[in-house]
């Protein structure tokens, strides 16, 4: 058992930066929880006090039940992966992982079998004798992954452990990452500033903006139910196109409207919109964001019998990128930029003017003023 509790946690550097404020997180016993956000957003800050490498200014911290504010680091049964992985060059892989183990005085037949097993574990057992200098990058990770391993902790926390290796790697160990977790049934906590990483390893990401949680959830509902236009935009590659307009009333419908294109909101989005105030008219007009997936844009002409009648616009292609699966498509609409994900065989070329329809269903609405969600 291994749960870890942050309960109303505040960060205060000497100086007066406030790095992390109002932190309130419940994680579970063998999680995989990502802290994801852009640089500086506080997500180092909040893992080096749950390791005990930063004080805690305000609020509490607790692994399994127990308040750990003033336990020293040695004391949380946490084991952490660092970013430079912090291994010492000349020693072997053995006694690297052997290090902490040895500190700890555990008896030498014992420090032999955890080491073996978590080689085995990471399929570096035929380089137990290497020193570290005669590895390569991909090799120092899985020796610094064992070496905490062996201590067989109750949390493992990761700060950008992958940031060193080449894009190729990268991918590689995510997967190797996910499948340790798998093996292990450890809580990790892990933090990355790429999106990528925290959608393909988490089993709950918590995107971080200046200091404050944005939103905690499971990368599909992240994805399907961005709580605002920053998370909308953060999680998703290419981001979700935001088209700034109003909602507008024409008869019993309302429609989205920008410039002169208007699209028809689908009724249980429309009664969302209504009920929180965001209908404009010719007396008050109340600017609002449509978000829409590049997915969810389509120039094939089976999609736009299907939505013409809604969601029809026209576009000017301004440049066209062919990576073989798929294709994006960068356009111009009225002065707003609409990036679509579409199928190989598209003919559209830079320069056209085409038509091009929305997926009613899966549009996104927020408020201009406060970007906060009015849709999901
Ligand atoms: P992230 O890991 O998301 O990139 P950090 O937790 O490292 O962000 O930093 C959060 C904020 O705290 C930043 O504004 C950073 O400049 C500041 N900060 C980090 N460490 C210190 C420190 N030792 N002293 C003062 N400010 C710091």
């Amino acid at each position: 058992m291994a749960s870890v509790k942050l309960k109303d946690v505040v960060k205060k550097y000497p100086g007066g930066v406030i790095a992390v404020s109002d932190f309130n997180l419940d994680i579970e016993d063998k999680e995989f929880i990502i802290f994801v956000g852009p640089s500086g957003c506080g997500k180092s800050t909040t893992l080096r006090m749950i390791a005990g490498l930063e004080e805690i200014t305000e609020g509490e911290l607790y692994i399994d039940g127990k308040i750990m504010n003033d336990v020293a680091p040695k004391d949380r049964d946490i084991a952490m992966v660092f970013q430079n992985y912090a291994l010492y060059p000349h020693m072997s892989v053995f006694e690297n992982m052997a290090f902490g183990l040895k500190l700890r005085k555990t008896p030498k037949n014992e420090i032999k079998k955890r080491v073996q097993e978590a080689a085995k574990i990471l399929d570096i057992e035929h380089l137990l004798e290497r020193p570290i200098k005669a590895l390569s990058g991909g090799q120092r990770q899985r020796v610094a992954l064992g070496r905490a391993i062996v201590r067989e902790p109750k949390v493992f926390l990761m700060d950008e452990p992958l940031s060193n290796l080449d894009a190729k790697l990268r991918v590689q160990m995510r997967t190797e990452i996910s499948k340790l977790h798998h093996k292990l049934q450890t809580t990790i906590i892990y933090v990355t500033h790429d999106q990528t990483e925290a959608m393909t390893m988490g089993t709950r990401i918590v995107v971080m903006k200046d200091g404050f949680i944005q939103q905690v959830d499971t990368p599909t509902r992240l994805y399907d139910k961005p709580c605002n236009v920053f998370v909308a935009g953060f999680i998703g590659s290419p981001q979700m196109n935001m088209i700034t307009g109003t909602a507008e009333k024409i008869d019993d419908d309302l429609y989205f409207k920008f410039g002169t294109q208007k699209v028809k909101i689908p009724a249980k989005k429309a009664a969302k919109i209504i009920d929180q105030g965001f209908v404009s008219d010719e007396d008050v007009i109340k600017p609002i964001i449509m978000g829409i997936r590049a997915e969810n844009v389509h120039d094939e002409q089976m999609y736009i019998d299907m939505f013409k009648d809604e969601a029809l616009l026209t576009a000017t292609v301004d440049v066209v990128e062919r990576l073989g699966s798929e294709t994006f498509l960068y356009m111009t609409s009225e002065e707003s930029i609409i990036v679509a994900k579409v199928n190989p065989r598209s003919t559209a070329a830079v320069g056209d003017t085409i038509q091009i329809v929305l997926d009613p269903n899966r549009f996104h609405f927020f408020d201009k003023e406060t970007e906060r969600t009015i849709s999901n």
